[in-house]
C-alpha cells in the first residue's frame, strides 16, 4: 500500500483528500501542521507527501526542507494562485511537483499517481539511452537527435538544456536549477538566456514550435518535457 502524508490545515480539503485517496487503496497520514508532520514522517516514513505551503506553525518551504533532508519521498506542494515565488522556493526545497488552489481531485489524484509512478521508474540506465517521441529521437549515449530521417545539429548549450528535461520526463524542471546546470548561474535576470536557447530548440525539434507539445513552459516557473 502506498503510504501518502497529507499535511494540510483545512479540515474541509483534508477530508476530501482522505475520502478519495482511501478509496483507491491509498494510506493516509494527516498532519494539520508542520511539526506534526516531521514527527509522523519519522514514525512513518511516508511514500509520496502532499504539502501545503500555508500552514499554521511552519513555512512550507521549511517543512519540504526538513523532510528532504531525511527522506527521497516525493513531495507534491499544494499552493494558491499567484504565488509563483513560493512555488519556485518550493521546487528549489525539493518539491517534485506543485498544484494550485483550487484544483480537481481528479487532476491531484492523476499528479499523485505520476509523482509515485517516477520513483517506481528506474533511473535513466547507461544503457537506455534513447528517449524517442512521435517527431523525434534523442540517443542520449551518442548525444544525437534525429526527426524525420535526418540528424538535427545542436549546439553544445543547446543539446545540455535538452538533456537535462528529457532525463527529467514529466517533472517541471526549475529556472534556477537549468541555469545552474547549464551556465553555472543562479541569477533570475538570465532567464532571458533561457527563454532565447529553449526558442532554438523548439524551433529545430517541434513541429508548431509557437504551441510546443513536448518542451513546455510552466509560466515564471520553469520547463517540462512531456514525452
Ligand atoms: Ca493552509
Amino acid at each position: 500500500m502506498t503510504q501518502v502524508l497529507v499535511v494540510e490545515d483545512d479540515p474541509q480539503l483534508v477530508r476530501a483528500l482522505v475520502i478519495n485517496m482511501q478509496a483507491r487503496q491509498y494510506g493516509v497520514d494527516v498532519a494539520p501542521d508542520g511539526a506534526t508532520a516531521l514527527r509522523l514522517a519519522a514514525t512513518r516514513p511516508p511514500d509520496v507527501v502532499i504539502v501545503d505551503l500555508g500552514l499554521p506553525d511552519m513555512d512550507g518551504v521549511d517543512v519540504i526542507k526538513a523532510l528532504r533532508g531525511r527522506n527521497r519521498a516525493p513531495i507534491l506542494v499544494l499552493s494558491a494562485r499567484r504565488a509563483s515565488d513560493e512555488k519556485v522556493a518550493a521546487l528549489d526545497a525539493g518539491a517534485d511537483d506543485y498544484i494550485t488552489k483550487p484544483f480537481s481531485m481528479d487532476e491531484l489524484l492523476a499528479r499523485l499517481r505520476a509523482a509515485v509512478r517516477r520513483t517506481e521508474d528506474t533511473p535513466i540506465a547507461p544503457d537506455t539511452t534513447l528517449v524517442e517521441t512521435t517527431a523525434f529521437t534523442i540517443d542520449l549515449l551518442a548525444k544525437k537527435v534525429m526527426r524525420g530521417g535526418h540528424t538535427v545539429r545542436l549546439t553544445p548549450t543547446e543539446w545540455h538544456l535538452l538533456e537535462i528535461l528529457v532525463t527529467n520526463p514529466g517533472r517541471l524542471v526549475t529556472q534556477k536549477r537549468l541555469l545552474q546546470e547549464v551556465w553555472g548561474v543562479s541569477q533570475h535576470s538570465k532567464t532571458n538566456y533561457l527563454r532565447v536557447y529553449m526558442a532554438q530548440l523548439r524551433r529545430k525539434l517541434e513541429a508548431d514550435p509557437s504551441h510546443p507539445r513536448y518542451l513546455v513552459t510552466e509560466p515564471g516557473m520553469g520547463y517540462r518535457f512531456e514525452a
